[in-house]
């Protein structure tokens, strides 16, 4: 029988894992290995993804892909092991602060004092890595691209400490690569060679989270372990032997709890330690001799001996290189230029090996590190056998992810997120900055009125700063608003439900149930939709992921909702906005039911963890609204300021640079004058209306910048509702702005690029034109 056979509540053990390539590796590097004990805990409520659990935490499965995952429900066929269940032999128990033990270097060949300590934070997805490293650095952080790639990297100072330099990894499981982001974090380490890593385990799912720390050990890096979530752990009655751990891992092991701030400080003395006196890992080794007759560990070192001088020559760590080949990663392969006749070998010791373990060459190396897992675990680690995160955890997703309650809840959720974005903190605290940009032009206009300043000049810093810069200001506090919602609901776990429940939805329009997340993103702001696309792990769903996510109504076009709506329709202000993004997420699904016919092939497999709920740090979520925060000024004062300085430039000159009256008569007319006829279908023939949306092109909140420059009072009301309505669809549906195109074209190319921006114009032109068409008939 196979896991999808299995009835939601029935356990089993995995006989065989189906399959091929990438997904079985990830399969397997996810713990799903033949004797594995698993549990299927629900189907998701449209009956497909599954929900199964396997060494203490959740993970999605589709039913599909289950099919091919053989399992048995005849225990005593199959002997369970009974992994970390028995407390091991009863040693004192160390606690935090006792120092460091565990050190083999002392104090001989330090590194020299100038030199930076540069080091990794590797760990699981949802291990804590970002709590911890803002732990570490406090505010001395700084975000940039990981070169060639636009995955974000965070890296900054660590406090106290000004000569080192941590840089916050993506999430990865093992050091095969299964999306992009994974390869970005391998080719960190085997590249960029850090001084140290600081590799981080969450001890509630200790077995997983170990299976990427022996990949580490391999590449013979100095590292630290940073055992977290000791708090949760602890409470809940576990229990681990430090010092044993250490003498199984060869490295020092701390016992942490990031959220707490405990244990932190010895984690870093440990670093500084590891990385000042180049202290590798004590082992690397993990294979058995006495282990199936020991086909695995001949293998291995085999291989290693075969491959040497190649690792040596390329600058590859070997063991790590041998356990690579072994498992059939072809960029290793090719990295290591072995000739013909040491390839016709390498490929005689596996099938050897196979041949003599009976398992396959990707199972025996993952069977082979999870031995090592269970007797690490056996000797060091007693889990508690009920946690109650996990209770509390089981009790929400009762409704969360119930069979009728997700969907209505997730709806909910998102109702309440926009009715509390855009309905009342939202406009309360863009009241005040209002408040606040109103009185100070009032004194500075006043003041220069009194010291009669050129009537330009005058004209410049009021209509063009004030009105310009000054309207967009008071956005702010709406987009932090929705950026400070959307990380409460990732942080929380709830956005992994969301993809959970979602995922044959999405199924429909060719996509899986990851998709959302970017999508959901999107709301925000398009950049880091677009950027996080990286962890779905199928280019074909990048692709059609990036091509929606600009549908999705970024906050930046709210200033210009907010504008009409509050001329136009007035108190319909909650329905008209939440008209126009549901008709976002419309057009989106119609583009994506086109995309589908046009990119062939299957949305990517949904394997995906389902953390614990927990509460939100109110720390991680501070620094992410700052860092939101400063991008946004950062914006307004550099991009918006000249845009709108441009625009008032141009409107108030004519081509001889003599000031104009009447803005008629301006440079700007002129240009916007041929784009003018064909705006007229849309509704949109007005150049006041055509020279907006071109200034949207470089920050959509510019176009409420410019129509603040452009328009006075009376001629803005003369426009009249169809007008308004054309202008907030095609607003809606055309092209991003550059930031976002330029991330765009860095994930799909130039030619991808150009084309969203005509395609997206095209639409929204068509949809705008619909909008006069209706408003004619009605
Ligand atoms: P990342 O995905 O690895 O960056 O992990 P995060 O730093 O975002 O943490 C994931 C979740 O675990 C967040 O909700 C944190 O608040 C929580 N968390 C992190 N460290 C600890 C800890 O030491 N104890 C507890 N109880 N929760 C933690
Ligand atoms: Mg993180």
């Amino acid at each position: 029988m196979t896991l999808k056979d299995l009835a939601p509540g029935q356990s089993a053990v995995v006989t065989q894992v189906g399959g091929a390539g990438a997904l079985r590796q990830h399969f397997l590097d996810m713990g799903l290995i033949p004797g594995t004990e698993v549990t299927v805990v629900k189907l998701a409520p449209m009956g497909d993804p599954m929900e199964l659990r396997l060494r203490g935490y959740e993970l999605t499965l589709r039913l599909a892909d289950a099919g091919e995952i053989t399992v048995t429900r005849d225990a005593a066929a199959h002997p369970v092991r009974e992994s970390c269940e028995t407390p091991a032999a009863d040693t004192r128990h160390p606690g935090l602060g006792e120092g460091g033990r565990f050190h083999s270097r002392k104090d001989e060949d330090p590194l020299p004092e100038s030199a930076v300590l540069r080091f990794a934070l590797a760990g699981n997805q949802n291990s804590g890595k970002t709590t911890l490293f803002n732990q570490l650095t406090g505010s001395n952080q700084h975000v940039g691209n990981f070169p060639g790639v636009t995955v974000d990297r965070k890296s900054g100072v660590i406090r106290g400490h000004k000569d080192t330099e941590i840089t916050d990894l993506p999430g990865i499981y093992s050091m095969s690569p299964y999306s992009s982001e994974e390869l970005v974090s391998r080719d960190f380490v085997l590249q960029e060679k850090p001084k140290a890593i600081i590799n981080i385990v969450d001890i509630t799912s200790i077995d997983r989270s170990l299976y990427l720390t022996m990949q580490l050990l391999e590449m013979g890096l100095p590292m630290v372990v940073a055992l977290n979530m000791m708090d949760e752990f602890r409470g809940n009655g576990g229990w681990v032997d430090i010092n044993a751990m250490e003498q199984m891992l060869g490295v020092p092991v701390v016992p942490i709890s990031a959220a707490k701030n405990e244990g932190v400080d010895e984690l870093v003395s440990h670093a500084l330690h590891v990385a000042k006196y180049q202290e590798k890992p004590l082992r690397q080794d993990f294979c058995d001799l006495n282990d199936h007759g020991g086909a695995v560990h001949r293998c291995l070192h085999a291989v290693i001996h075969l491959i040497e001088d190649h690792a040596v020559r390329e600058d590859l760590p070997v063991r790590f290189a041998a356990g690579k080949l072994i498992e059939g990663d072809n960029q290793i392969l090719s990295a290591l230029k072995l000739d013909r006749n040491e390839t016709e070998t390498l490929e005689h010791i596996v099938l050897q090996m196979e041949s003599e373990r009976g398992l396959d060459h990707s199972a025996a190396m993952a069977e082979m590190r999870y031995a090592y897992i269970y007797k690490v675990c056996d000797r060091c680690v007693a889990k508690p056998r009920r946690s109650r995160e996990h209770i509390r955890s089981e009790r929400i997703d009762r409704v969360l992810t119930g069979k009728y309650t997700a969907i209505p809840v997730f709806i909910g959720v998102m109702a309440l997120v926009f009715y509390l974005t855009f309905g009342l903190i939202g406009p309360f605290l863009q009241g005040l900055i209002q408040t606040g940009v109103d009185a100070l032009q009032g004194v500075v206009e006043k003041l220069m009125i009194s010291g009669s300043v050129n009537p330009a000049i005058q004209s410049l810093v009021i209509d063009g700063l004030f009105g310009g810069v000054g309207s967009v200001l008071s956005f702010l506090p709406i987009i932090v608003t929705m950026f400070f919602f959307l990380s409460i609901l990732e942080d929380s776990g709830y956005l992994a439900r969301i993809a959970f429940v979602m995922d044959k939805l999405l199924r429909k329009i060719g996509l899986s149930g990851r998709s959302i997340v970017p999508m959901l993103i999107g709301f925000g702001c398009t950049v880091p939709a677009v950027m996080s696309t990286r962890t779905l792990p199928s280019s074909r769903d990048r692709k059609m992921t990036v091509l929606l996510t600009p549908f999705m109504s970024c906050t930046a076009k709210l200033p210009i909702y907010g504008f009409f709506v509050s001329v136009f329709f007035k108190g319909q202000s909650w329905w008209i906005i939440t008209g126009l993004y549901l008709l976002g997420i419309l057009v989106g699904i119609l583009a994506a039911l086109l995309f589908k016919s046009l990119f062939k092939g299957e949305a990517v497999p949904f394997v995906m963890e389902l953390p614990n709920y927990r509460l939100p740090r109110p720390m991680n979520v501070l620094h992410l609204l700052w860092e939101k925060a400063t991008d946004f000024l950062h914006r307004a004062f550099s991009v918006i300021l000249i845009a709108t300085i441009a625009v008032w430039f141009l409107q108030s000159f004519d081509f001889h640079f003599n000031l104009v009256t009447d803005a008629h008569d301006s440079i700007l007319a002129s240009i916007a004058g041929l784009l003018v006829p064909i705006m007229k279908p849309a509704g949109l023939g007005d150049w006041r209306i055509v020279t907006s949306l071109v200034s949207g092109f470089m920050a959509k909140e510019s176009v409420v910048a410019t129509m603040e420059v452009l328009f006075s009072a009376d001629a803005l009301a003369n426009l009249g509702r169809l007008t308004a309505a054309s202008m907030l669809v095609f607003s809606l549906l055309y092209t991003p702005c550059v930031a976002a195109i330029a991330s765009i074209r860095r994930e799909l190319g130039r030619k991808w690029a150009a084309g969203v921006v005509l395609w997206q114009c095209a639409i929204a032109w068509a949809a705008a034109a619909l909008v006069q068409l209706i408003g004619l008939l009605l």
